[in-house]
């Protein structure tokens, strides 16, 4: 099966032209001007004048099916990334959960089989250590060779997720040795708990408590400690879902200083506030951490993608339905689980806020979410790039078309939006995952189990940083 689309923009992260790109089974065999009127044959062309053709955006952060809090995030693997797909998505990097008392890698093979004949579109795994022992960190070679070469720990979850400062710099020391990264949830989440329960003991149980108990100052101390425990073991450390301007001031620092530190942000820190947890339990809908906050973040959040000090951005994806699952926390907002959905939306927010909004150029758009994640975790330029060779991972995105977010009207398995009603300029018309048709005007014509398992190697982070 041979494609070719015409006439478009090619947009990558370092330019634009018009060009033509002839797709020959699931990668890119040719890139050029005028391949038509050249005399390239194709079983079909997809015209694309006046559209952008990018690469397929990669969201390196999300939650299928996990398990919190007594509920499970309800998009499947299926459902997510169909959604992740309609919204020009091509590949999630999902994370993977060891249990504690378990091993790696019965968590990897439990996601693995969750995923495996379900996703629609390409997918990998990050690994979430819940205990560091002597066998633990053995295992962390073996998945690093297995193509899973990215562990996540936390400083927050009390009895759930926490890693100690030892725990953690023994893994980080054990990355210095296998290549691997160590990704990083940073909040101070002893000192959260005791605050989280004062403020629901002098009486304030909505969903607002939860912000103000997740203080903007527990993330910047958490990501300072984090970065410079990195710094003593010698190895890059990357900040997952980065809400404040004091947790980006900790990376800018050490950015300044040489270290081998990277962010992410998410939209729901760009586009979201503190605001949004008001207005009683409907404030539910709005429970993730860290907490959205106060809408002076936002200016500095995008200097730091203008800048560099933050790489991509992901979604967090972890969606609970409002009713029956978010309100497993009316009356306590302690009990509310945490997650937004997102995975849907973040490419056309980010080029309406972004793009739209006059602050990133398209390439940098293209770049934070499709090209920094592909090399930050291995998959460049196979994924990522519009370059001979690479997978088809092909969106012909209409920069013009707006179209308005709705729970009515998005794929993603959950009961409401949180950005329902914003209207928004940008959409993708066509999606090609390896070649395949699999969003096309609105239509689904791909199908289940074409995901495939994306084998990673590590990335060169002193290169990178
Ligand atoms: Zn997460």
């Amino acid at each position: 099966m041979r494609t070719l689309i015409s006439n478009g923009t090619i947009v990558t992260a370092e330019g634009r032209s018009v060009a033509d790109v002839l797709i020959d089974g699931e990668a890119i065999a040719t890139i050029g001007a005028g391949l038509a009127e050249a005399g390239v044959t194709a079983d079909e062309t997809i015209d694309a004048t006046g559209k952008f053709v990018i690469p397929g955006a990669i969201d390196a952060h999300t939650h299928m099916e996990l398990p919190f809090g007594g509920t499970f995030a309800k998009d499947t693997f299926e459902s997510g990334t169909r959604a992740a797909a309609f919204g020009g998505t091509t590949t999630i990097l999902d994370f993977a959960v060891q249990s504690r008392g378990a091993s790696l890698r019965e968590g990897l093979d439990t996601w693995m089989a969750k995923a495996e004949g379900n996703a629609v579109a390409d997918f990998g795994f990050h690994m979430i250590m819940s205990d560091v022992n002597d066998d633990t960190l053995r295992e962390m070679d073996t998945l690093v060779s297995e193509g899973v070469p990215d562990f996540k720990l936390f400083t927050a979850y009390p009895g759930v997720f926490l890693s100690d400062d030892g725990a953690i710099f023994r893994a980080m020391q054990q990355t210095a040795k296998n290549g691997g990264l160590i990704m990083m949830h940073a909040e101070n989440g002893l000192a959260i708990d005791i605050v989280a329960n004062q403020t629901f003991e002098a009486g304030t149980t909505e969903p607002m408590g939860h912000g103000l108990a997740r203080k903007a100052v527990f993330e910047g101390e958490a990501t300072n400690r984090v970065i410079r425990l990195a710094e003593a073991a010698g190895v890059p450390v990357y900040i997952v879902h980065l809400s404040s301007k004091e947790a980006l001031a900790e990376v800018r620092a050490a950015r300044d200083r040489g270290s081998m530190a990277f962010a992410e942000t998410c939209p729901q820190y760009l586009f979201l506030s503190l605001d949004d947890l008001g207005n009683g339990f409907e404030g539910a809908k709005f429970v993730c951490s860290p907490p959205l906050r106060p809408k002076d973040h936002w200016d500095e959040l995008w200097t730091g993608l203008v800048k560099d000090d933050l790489q991509l951005v992901a979604t967090d994806h972890c969606p609970f339905d409002f009713h029956g699952q978010k309100e497993l926390g009316r009356g306590d907002f302690r009990k509310v689980p945490n997650g937004l959905p997102g995975v849907e939306d973040r490419v056309d927010l980010l080029h309406d806020g972004g793009v739209v909004g006059g602050r990133i150029t398209p390439e940098r758009w293209v770049e934070i979410i499709s090209t920094a994640p592909a090399k930050l975790f291995g998959m460049y330029p196979r994924k990522g790039s519009l370059t001979v060779g690479a997978d088809a991972d092909i969106v012909i995105y209409d920069p013009n078309r707006r179209h308005t977010i709705s729970a009515a009207t998005h794929h993603m398995d959950v009961d409401y939006s949180c950005y329902e009603g914003r209207s928004v300029q940008g959409g993708s018309d066509i999606v090609l995952s390896r070649g395949t048709v699999i969003v096309r005007n609105g239509e689904f014509t791909g199908r289940k189990g074409h995901g495939r398992f994306i084998k990673r190697a590590p990335a060169d982070y002193v290169r990178l940083s």
